[in-house]
Order: structure tokens, then sequence, then C-alpha cells
């Protein structure tokens, strides 16, 4: 099948610099959750989709639904999308590239005259960036009516102070929606999700490679606000065996979790770990004094459901032995533990011959940061993605995706889709 890939090509680099000036705050763009930025960039995906004869419709809680009609439309459609909010200050290409990319397909596939064998919709998921709103993938949930009721009203933007149900009505959007429970989407009607995104960390460009088949999610286990205590006490006055150091505790903690990360690491496993915020308290500590008490924050992934439990395994006979040895109470706080998701076997094939087929250099791996295709894969959704090399890192201005990877990706996605949609 030959796709005519120049029109899809030159849509996307029309839609990413007009995505760019509709958004832009310098340095780099502001698309805050049901804020200007996302709406602006909403309008634009729908004004090209429009352009492109595709079916739009917009769910109460504003997701964006663009479809390509299949030769049955009575089957489950495939669904390609991302977000299009961005954090302050962010790059162009997180969330939007998902989009542009669904949307290039569409062109293509018009372009050649393809009829896919079922509907291809291209999804514009609102809100998915947690810096906006203190709740995770809030489009997403909301499109499988997985809100809890009270959300709407109790949680506010970090730059407004203002609730999610108030941004919502000022977009012409209806917060009732998310309150009632209800769904726009349905698991058992969806064939599969598909997003394409830009890689967040640097191991495509150091492989050389544009595009990369994604093999899972990193489930997560996070303690944001451990807090170990023991004695306050005098740096030269107290010997060593009645001393209940804090920060020693921590530090003991902290060489514990590396041997555990090394050890999963030479076994072949999957893991990263990140212990942050470690201080004593500001208005406590000193010189002199024996630290008592002691904050910092755990952060543990892997694409192992096994490795998190073993992680999870490790704080706590850490926490009993510290208390008998050390005096010292670890207490982690609330925990959030999101479980790994595994990308469906068939996809993954189907892309990873996609790429062979349109010669793109590629390499497996898994995503260490959370994405829509998580909420779409806890719903039973077969989902797929596919990583564009982006050398800048991501979450800030300097994210750099070169048109030519995406246009690799773009073409990676257009050789999978007919096995795909089949
Ligand atoms: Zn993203």
């Amino acid at each position: 099948m030959m796709h005519n890939t120049m029109a899809a090509e030159g849509l996307a680099a029309r839609l990413f610099t007009a995505l760019r000036a509709a958004s832009a705050d310098p340095p780099g763009v502001s698309r805050a959750s049901y804020g200007e930025g996302e709406a602006a960039a909403h309008a634009l995906a729908r004004d090209a989709a429009l352009a492109l004869g595709l079916e739009c419709r917009a769910d109460p809680a504003g997701n964006l639904f663009m479809t390509l009609p299949g030769a049955d439309r009575a089957l489950p459609p495939v669904i390609i999308g991302s977000h299009l909010d961005a954090v302050p200050h962010g790059g162009n290409y997180d969330g939007a590239a998902g989009v542009v990319m669904g949307l290039a397909a569409c062109a293509a596939l018009r372009g050649s005259g393809t009829t896919l064998p079922r509907d291809l919709t291209v999804m514009a998921v609102r809100a998915e960036e947690m810096c906006w709103f203190p709740a995770f993938y809030l489009g997403s949930r909301a499109a499988f009516g997985l809100i809890p009721p009270e959300l709407p009203d109790t949680v506010r933007r970090s730059d407004s102070n203002r609730t999610l149900a108030e941004h919502m009505v000022e977009q012409g959007l209806d917060p009732a929606f998310l309150r009632s429970g209800q769904a726009s989407l349905e698991p058992g009607r969806i064939h599969c999700f598909i997003e394409p995104h830009i890689e967040q960390g640097p191991q495509r460009a150091e492989a050389g490679l544009p595009v990369a088949v994604v093999t899972g999610i990193r489930g997560s286990l996070r303690h944001p606000r451990c807090l170990p205590s023991g004695a306050w006490g005098h740096a030269g006055a107290e010997p060593r065996a009645g001393r209940r150091d804090a920060v020693l505790a921590g530090v003991e903690l902290a060489t514990a979790l590396e041997e555990f990360w090394l050890a999963e690491e030479a076994a072949g496993r999957d893991l990263v770990l990140t212990l942050g915020e470690f201080h004593t308290p500001t208005t406590m500590h000193g010189p002199t004094k024996i630290p008592g008490e002691l904050r910092f924050s755990l952060d543990i992934r892997s694409e192992d459901k096994a490795v998190l439990d073993a992680a999870a395994a490790l704080l706590a006979s850490r926490a009993e032995s510290m208390a008998a040895r050390r005096g010292v109470a670890l207490d982690y706080g609330a925990g959030m533990r999101v479980e790994p998701l595994k990308m469906a076997p068939r996809l993954r094939a189907a892309l990873l011959a996609g790429a062979t087929k349109a010669g793109v250099p590629h390499m497996e791996m898994a995503s260490g940061a959370g994405h829509d295709a998580l909420i779409f894969g806890q719903q039973g959704v077969d989902c797929a993605m596919l990583f564009i090399r982006n050398t800048g890192g991501s979450h800030n201005p300097h994210e750099a995706m070169e048109l030519a990877d995406f246009n690799a990706a773009l073409a990676v996605l257009l050789a999978a889709l007919p096995e795909i949609a089949g």
C-alpha cells in the first residue's frame, strides 16, 4: 500500500508550528489542563480533523474524538491518542506528538484511498499532566467514568487556586459528567489503544535510533513523605550505643536500597529508584545535635510486579530491624502503588514488524513515566506505545524532537496499522 506521506508530514509540521504559536509562553509553551493553551490545542486538532473530513465529537469532559470511518462501522475502533496539555514552560511535543501522529495517519490513509477494516479514532485526551491539578490522568479517567464524585470540587489548579469544576465550566464543559461517574468510552468497545509519545529519557538518542517500541509502563511504589524518628541528643555527650540517629537510619536504608537495585540489575530485572528531599527539619537541626528526625521521599519503579513486591518487603523488613537496632521508627507515611502495565504482545509484534517493513531502525524499551495508556490498560484495553527520539529530556523547553524522527515513527505506525486494525 502506498501512502501519501508527504501530505501527512506537511500536516504534522504545520500543526506543530501552529500549536507552538497558540501556546507560546517563553521559554517554551504552557498548556494548562482545562486552560487556554489546552483549549487552543484542542481547537487546532479539531480544525485539522474537520479539514480531513473526520467525524468529530467531544465528551462532556472535553476529550476529543476524531474518527476516520472504516469498512465495518459496527466494529470497535482502534484509538490512537495522547494528551494536549503541557507543563508550564514545557516542550511542544510531550503529548501533542501522539495526537498529531493520529491525525497524520488519517491524512495518509485518506491520501492513499485506504479504508481500514474498522474505524480509526484519534483521541485528544484532556488533563494528563499532574502539575496543574493534584490528580492523575483526569481526562482518560473521566472518559471511563472513574473520577471520584467529590474530586471536581476539591482539587484546585496550581496556578489559579480555582477548582477543576470552575475551570471546566469556564471552558464550556460539564463537571456534572465527572461527578456522575458516567463514561464516554466502554472498554469492551475499543479494539486497542495506541499512544505515540516522545521519549522522556536519553536512551533513544544514546542508542542512535529514532524509534522504540515500548514493552510496558513501569508501575510505581511511592512514599512522598517518609518521616524516620529517633531522638535528638548532644553530639558530644551521647555514646554511640544510646543514640537513636534518624540520619544514620536513613543512610542505612538508602544503602540497602542501592544494593537491592544493583542485585536486581545484575539479575536482568527492571528497576529505578530515587530518594529525594533528604533533610533534617531546619527549625530543629544544628551542627551539635544528633538528628532525631529526618524527612525523605521514595520513588521506586519497575516494569515487573515481583520487583515492586520485593521492594515493599525490603522496606518493611528494614523498618523492623531499624527499630530494633537503632531505636528509630521508620515511618514511610501514606504510600501509593500503581501496578505495571504490559503492552499487548500482538500489538508490540505488529509495531516491530511495521518498523522492519518501513526500514526504520528501532529497539524495545520500558516506559519510565506514566501515560494515559496506563488507564486504558487498567480497564482491560490492549495497549501499545511507540516512542520517538527526543534529545532534550521532557517537561522542559529544550525538548527536541526532530521532524524526521516523527516521520519515521509515522511510517512505522502506517506499516503496522493494517495488522493492528485486523
Ligand atoms: Zn506526556
